[in-house]
């Protein structure tokens, strides 16, 4: 079917998402799955799924927005709106909130910017955010599996352990940011604990539809919009959503705004959630990444979305 210009302001989302399926559909393939998690190296690569949560509780899904995947730096977002609704501003006495411009797992301006790490979606932010939840909750990871789960309505978002047990087993490099912002002083548990915590966090499964849903209450200026449970306030929505959009997909943020024009989240499982504000969530997954740790067609999914329903946040 061909979208036209009508669908400007009530987008057929259906009709868009089937276009975007007959799009992808040749593609699928493309990229490559993340695979120094070795676990995750097992996913097969021709695979993809979709969802748009509107605000009005219309659902709409192409491909598999029904399988689950590993959410890995996805669940960031989580876990920085549950510390946020704890702690306010007063986590940013801890870590920044300014693009890296370096890799998710860089190590080079810890050094220099004495272990405060630049935001709270790279590896050595979402250690510090794990650290403060450490420190307010008995298993950081369970208050933000719970966190999702009560966000989407739904208690099969879960840990996937084999994940988690591969990831720790390989964790060198989230061991060695931990131990540098420990030395200068910003980490308040142990090492262990929150690398532990960490990965099992990253570990968290669940699908295009649940995670859609999930992230609808930063489209809703900080309200469920199923349930009218208050979150965050306006404000404090705007702001992260704020740090999505510069920092969420790591080092290619500037990229990604440019060519999608939304805030989001990436992992390399290869899902990407992303907020329309006042309109809808949407989540999509496919595990084959680009050079930038970004799915590959997730990313142009999304792309063509906001090409084809003119919702943008520009
Ligand atoms: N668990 C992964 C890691 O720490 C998450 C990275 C990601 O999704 N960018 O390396």
């Amino acid at each position: 079917m061909t979208i036209s210009a009508e669908t400007q302001s009530t987008p057929n989302y259906q009709a868009i998402l089937d276009q975007i399926w007959s799009e992808v559909a040749p593609r699928l393939g493309e990229g490559k799955v993340a695979s120094y998690i070795p676990q995750l190296a097992t996913v097969p690569l021709a695979q993809f799924g979709m969802a748009v949560y509107t605000l009005d509780g219309r659902l709409f899904t192409t491909g598999q927005a029904q399988t689950r995947f590993s959410a890995q730096s996805v669940t960031k977002l989580f876990a920085l709106a549950l510390a946020y609704t704890r702690e306010g501003d007063a986590i940013w006495q801890r870590l920044g909130k300014e693009p890296s411009g370096t890799a998710f797992n860089s190590l080079v301006q810890l050094e220099y910017e004495r272990g405060k790490p630049r935001n709270p979606f790279i590896n050595a932010g979402a250690l510090v955010i794990t650290d403060i939840l450490a420190s307010r909750f008995v298993d950081s990871e369970i208050a933000v599996l719970q966190f999702i789960r009560q966000l989407c309505g739904s208690t099969t978002p879960d840990f996937d352990l084999k994940v988690a047990q591969s990831e720790l087993q390989t964790a060198h490099r989230n061991y060695a940011i931990a131990h540098l912002i420990k030395d200068f002083g910003n980490l308040h548990n142990t090492v262990s604990a929150v690398v532990r915590s960490y990965c099992r966090q990253c570990s968290i499964t669940l699908n295009c539809e649940e995670l859609a849903k999930a992230a609808a209450f930063l489209a809703n200026h900080g309200t469920v919009p199923w349930n009218n449970q208050q979150i965050l306030d306006h404000s404090s929505a705007k702001r992260i959503s704020a740090v999505m959009l510069t920092c969420g997909t790591y080092d290619a943020a500037g990229e990604f705004a440019y060519r999608v024009g939304l805030p989001a989240k990436s992992g390399v499982g290869g899902g990407i959630v992303a907020v329309i504000p006042g309109e809808a969530a949407v989540a999509v997954w496919s595990p084959g990444l680009d050079a930038s740790h970004n799915s590959a067609l997730g990313t142009y999914a999304l792309a063509r979305l906001t090409d084809l329903t003119w919702h943008s946040i520009f």
